[in-house]
């Protein structure tokens, strides 16, 4: 029966209808397909509403498109981050599907595509790679990989014709990530950096916030992104894979959302680290860095990330009139967005609001903007260019903490410089 509401009948008219048929010679279900039938020509799917309207909206069902018209991505690197979040996100995409594997380790490449229902035959190493150009079923390769190997199969994922999708940080050095985008734009090839936050509902909303000046106007931003790493062996801990310790792996995530949430870029930064002498893990990159920036209209925000602190993931934005504090911020799971402000009730109470938007994969979200960009011919938001900002500024950060000295940047007169345009907001 639901299916009849979404050919636009109204439920007196399905009734009557499905009378009629019933005296007729109990044809009910002709008429049930023939609405239904109509619904799928109408392309949206609405279901029966029960729900009063003091409820929040549901936002109706998905609108899926068919599996053989979804963008069909490449996952190289078998991790935690492909196994454990990726390809479990793809069952919430709309435009999105898994349709090869690369893997230094085949056995368990055959492993996930059974699990995901992928081809043997849409299975590479990184030797074969290459190959990839000749699998039209791939439009684009997804880098799943330590960060110093971002950059090389960027590169060949480009000459072999797909768009890349590439996780941050973009890669370990500011040459890279040139090199990264340079390759794409010769083989006119889109390249998006998987910055997953600026995808999510409640990000998306507070930088809303911040650009209307609900807040008032923005003076002070604070963030901290944390967690605890036990394996010296791990590339994470390699500074020749990873590039750097905390600052590049989940420092980032404050450095970049200063940038978002303010749309400007630093004049000015300072940076600070310190690794615990003689352990084991921080022998070649850093265990905690500290840093500010100041950017043109005043505001200044103060950062933290280590690696020995247990997972804490927070930020606030404070204005003249409110602040909005996200704890967690960066988790992939379970954020919350406070802000207090002034009650436009009775001056004598402070309010404090919180918003909390439906929970779907942050990465379905990533993936599908990216697959609709490929779709409709447009720019994704974050491109190369800010995964390429990002990483002059840690290396300024890196500098400034060498040298002991705040480093002045050029300034970025124009807001949102790096990024194009805007997700579409959805449910
Ligand atoms: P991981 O160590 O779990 O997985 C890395 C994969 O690369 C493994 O399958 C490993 O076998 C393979 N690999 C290939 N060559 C290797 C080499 N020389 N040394 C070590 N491993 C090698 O790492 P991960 O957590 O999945 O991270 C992968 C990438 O994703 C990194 O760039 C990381 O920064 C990024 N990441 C992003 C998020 C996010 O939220 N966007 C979260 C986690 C990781």
């Amino acid at each position: 029966m639901e299916q009849i509401w979404s050919a636009g009948w109204t439920r007196r008219q399905v009734l009557g209808t499905a009378g009629s048929f019933v005296a007729a010679g109990g044809a009910v279900t002709d008429a049930l397909a023939a609405a239904a039938e109509g619904a799928e020509k109408g392309g949206e799917i609405k279901l029966e509403e029960h729900s009063a309207k003091s409820e929040r909206e549901t936002g109706g069902p998905p609108k899926l498109q068919p599996p053989s018209q979804r963008v069909g991505y490449a996952l190289v690197g078998l991790g935690h981050l492909t196994l454990e979040e990726l390809l479990p996100a793809f069952a919430q995409c709309t435009a999105s599907r898994p349709v090869a594997l690369v893997s230094g380790d085949l056995a368990k490449a055959r492993t996930v595509a059974r699990q995901y229902g992928i081809s043997e035959k849409s299975l590479y190493d990184y030797k074969t790679f290459d190959r990839i150009r000749d699998n039209p079923e791939v439009q684009v390769v997804y880098v799943v990989l330590p960060n110093s190997m971002h950059a090389e199969f960027t590169v060949r994922a480009a000459q072999a014709g797909k768009h890349v999708l590439c996780e941050k940080p973009m890669a370990n050095t500011v040459a890279e990530c040139e090199q990264m985008i340079e390759a794409c734009r010769k083989a006119q090839r889109k390249l998006m950096v998987a910055y997953r936050m600026q995808y999510e509902p409640h990000h998306r909303a507070l930088i809303g916030m911040a650009r209307s000046g609900a807040l008032g106007a923005l003076k002070l931003f604070t963030a901290d992104n944390g967690q605890h790493e036990s394996n010296p062996q791990h590339w994470r801990l390699k500074r020749a894979l990873a590039g750097g310790g905390a600052l590049p792996d989940v420092g980032l995530y404050c450095l970049n959302a200063s940038r978002y949430l303010s749309g400007e870029e630093p004049i000015e930064v300072m940076g600070t680290q310190y690794s615990t002498p003689g352990d084991a893990r921080f022998k070649e990159v850093e265990e905690q860095f500290a840093f500010t920036l100041r950017f043109p209209s005043g505001l200044i925000a103060a950062c933290t990330t280590g690696y020995s602190i247990h997972e804490s993931r927070r930020l606030r934005l404070m204005g003249s009139e409110a602040w909005a504090d996200m704890d967690p911020a960066f988790a992939y799971r379970g954020l919350r967005l406070r802000i207090a402000r002034k009650s436009k009730d009775d001056p004598k109470v402070e309010e404090e609001t919180e918003r909390k938007y439906a929970e779907k994969s942050q990465f379905a979200r990533e993936l599908d903007h990216f697959s609709t960009c490929i779709q409709q011919g447009k720019d994704p938001h974050t491109p190369g260019e800010e995964g390429l900002q990002d990483q002059r500024l840690m290396e300024a950060l890196y500098q400034s903490a060498r040298e002991g000295k705040p480093v002045k940047l050029p300034p970025v007169a124009k807001k949102d410089a790096f990024r194009g345009p805007p997700p579409a907001q959805e449910a």
